[in-house]
């Protein structure tokens, strides 16, 4: 005789929630199932040894699936612990669990039912998400120690009540048989199956069948196919992993051709217990800068997978990095929930960066060619870290090269190195952005610290312009732009020669609308004139990427600096002095605006007029 229960009241809020609303990725449905189903044949197998004798023999584990295409059902067997009547009751009846609590309130503060989804994955609420896919589950289920006639069967559509009845089950464990809506047909199907299984559990210590028809010598035969490979090599010790399945694991879970740089294989044992198993990749996916990120680490417990790419775990600098992070310290059913803040995520997360950066800096000083090319693919991503990650940017600092204007062009340089190097009198580190470094080594701004023998790095990323202000100061010597603010070599124009020029330098600030001030600078010894950026004001290679990125710049100036000790600079001084009424005196200003916009890589805003002006000169001349 079936006997009818009411489901606790949480759980029937719970499982209206989770009746009406539509699901995206309803499909975890199968994942929640195969790990209880998993966790029933661990809790059995735990000390199997205790009772042997309750076994039955029955312990060649796994976990199968059968779909019946003419029932529309699809049920999940495990042979594992199994539960008593008491037990089912308890289990699928009541809120035993504080995940399916906390899975309520979190979504009721989302509000919405459509944000449940995702809800569900985070918290797992296990085996309720069946009525995700299916309007009734039977549950039969026998446990350890029970003759085939003390089992129970579990039936309910989750509308608010179950029932109970006794059953007979010849074999020890669980059969989940899901009675599918009719809109989800397709997980009868072996392939959805298959791919389900694959991405879900492939690394499932138990085996998870299916019996697939197959044509032998023109008969149909059944056989039992193992949906899922079971390698979870990470949970091997490193000494026994061989390089080529460490390639061939990597290779299937990053769709690459070309084996890793770097694996990076270890355990944290004490506190707290996880597995990593990480990879540098060898070579830049093609797509990398504009797909969605396809990297990341797989957080698995016990080798299911909770989170295809966890970024409490890897930071979004480090997002070229591939691998899976394994922690039975989560166990299942608390690691769904509240993942977000388990404080477990943060001490991997610490872990894992320590252990990537160590492995680059490695890289970097043991095999540097193998590191140059990891530096080509992923250096721009690398520097985000600087302003991401203040704990780790010293060591990120030490990850970078340049190129600078002392570098063979394709040669690079460290911070480090620059340090070492740098001339007694010098306490700043200078740079210099810009599109190349060809460019920039032409560059006028690079003429007063190339006088005084101090070296200028040139950065090229268009992330340098962000990263490497915000480092500010590498081993507490500040960061300066070469193109920025004073003077930074620090040498004054001599106040005589300042009074010299006061009154042509007000007449050009008055004809030069485009330019904030127009000064005298020590900055440059060969060159007339160049532009630089004062205060708030961004520099040429900004503005051009913020150009190009569609934003208006319109109100950036910056500030005209002329080389007082520069002959066309003196010429225009001395015809302002003869005459200041003279019309070509406000031409050769424009003309050393004009130069200046080219030498910072810019564009002239009018080029006829400045081919004009020009060739005026060529006339002038010829006369
Ligand atoms: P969780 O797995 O997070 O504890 P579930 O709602 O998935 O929550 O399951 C509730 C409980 O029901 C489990 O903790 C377990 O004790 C029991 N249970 C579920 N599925 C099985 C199964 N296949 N075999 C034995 N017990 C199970």
């Amino acid at each position: 005789m079936a006997e009818t229960l009411e489901f606790k009241a949480e759980l029937k809020q719970l499982l209206h929630l989770i009746t009406h609303s539509l699901y995206s990725d309803r499909e975890i449905f199968l994942r929640e199932l195969i790990s209880n189903a998993s966790d029933a044949i661990n809790k059995v197998r735990f000390d199997s040894l205790s009772h042997a004798d309750k076994l039955e023999g029955n312990t060649d584990w796994k976990i199968k699936l059968t779909p019946d295409a003419a029932n529309n059902t699809l049920t999940i067997s495990d042979n594992g612990v199994g539960m008593s009547r008491s037990e089912v009751i308890e289990n699928l009846g009541t809120v035993a669990q504080s995940g399916t609590k906390a899975f309520l309130e979190a979504a009721k503060r989302a509000g919405k039912s459509s944000e449940a989804p995702g809800l569900i994955g985070q918290f797992g609420v296990g085996f309720y998400s069946a009525f995700m896919v299916a309007d009734k589950v039977t549950v039969v289920t026998r446990p350890l120690g029970s003759t085939p006639a003390e089992a129970t069967r579990w039936e309910s559509d989750g509308q608010g009540a179950y029932t109970l009845e006794a059953a007979e089950k010849p074999g020890r464990g669980t059969d989940v048989t899901l009675h599918l809506k009719d809109d989800a047909k397709d997980f009868l199907e072996t392939y959805h199956l298959q791919s389900l299984v694959r991405k879900f559990s492939d690394f499932l210590e138990f085996p998870v069948v299916m019996d697939t028809e197959k044509e032998v010598d023109g008969k149909k035969e059944v056989t039992e196919e193992t949906l899922n490979t079971r390698k979870a090599i990470w949970l091997r010790s490193k000494s026994e992993v061989k390089p080529e399945e460490y390639a061939e694991f990597y290779k299937s879970i990053a769709h690459d051709s070309v084996p890793p740089a770097e694996v990076i294989h270890y355990a944290a044992e004490g506190k707290t217990e996880f597995r990593v198993l990480a990879f540098i990749p060898g070579q830049k996916p093609f797509a990398f800068d504009w797909q969605e990120p396809v990297g990341g680490l797989r957080l698995y417990v016990q080798r299911v997978l909770i989170m295809e790419r966890c970024e409490q775990v890897l930071p979004f600098y480090l997002r070229f990095v591939q691998g899976v992070v394994d922690s039975a310290d989560l166990p299942l059913n608390v690691s769904r929930e509240l993942l977000q803040q388990n404080p477990l995520l943060d001490a991997i997360q610490k872990s894992v960066v320590k252990n990537i950066l160590d492995t680059l800096a490695g890289m970097k000083n043991i095999e540097f060619d193998k590191y140059l090319t990891f530096f080509k693919g992923f250096g721009s991503v690398l520097k985000e870290g600087l302003s991401r990650d203040w704990t780790n940017r010293e060591k990120i600092a030490d990850l970078l090269l340049f190129e600078s204007a002392n570098t063979e062009a394709g040669k690079f340089t460290t911070f480090a190195e620059y340090v070492s190097k740098m001339p007694a009198d010098q306490t700043d580190i200078y740079y210099l952005t810009g599109e190349s470094p060809e460019q920039l080594r032409k560059s006028p701004y690079l003429e007063a610290f190339r006088a005084k023998g101090r070296d200028v790095l040139l950065l090229t990323d268009p992330v340098d312009e962000f990263a490497i202000p915000g480092l500010n100061a590498y081993k507490g010597k500040p960061l300066k732009a070469a193109d920025r603010g004073d003077t930074p070599t620090g040498d004054e124009v001599p106040a005589d020669v300042k009074e010299q020029f006061a009154a042509v330098l007000g007449f050009l600030k008055e004809k030069l609308p485009e330019v904030a001030d127009v000064r005298l600078t020590t900055r440059l010894t060969e060159s007339a004139a160049c532009l630089v950026a004062d205060g708030a004001a961004v520099n040429a290679h900004l503005e051009r990427m913020m150009e190009r990125m569609g934003r208006d710049t319109g109100a950036n100036k910056r500030v005209l600096e002329l080389n007082p000790s520069n002959a066309a600079v003196k010429a225009l001084r001395e015809l302002f002095a003869k005459d200041a009424a003279d019309p070509r005196i406000e031409g050769y200003g424009r003309l050393m605006f004009e130069q200046s916009l080219i030498a910072e890589g810019s564009s002239v805003p009018d080029p006829v007029a400045f081919a004009r002006r020009v060739n005026e000169l060529i006339m002038r001349d010829a006369k």
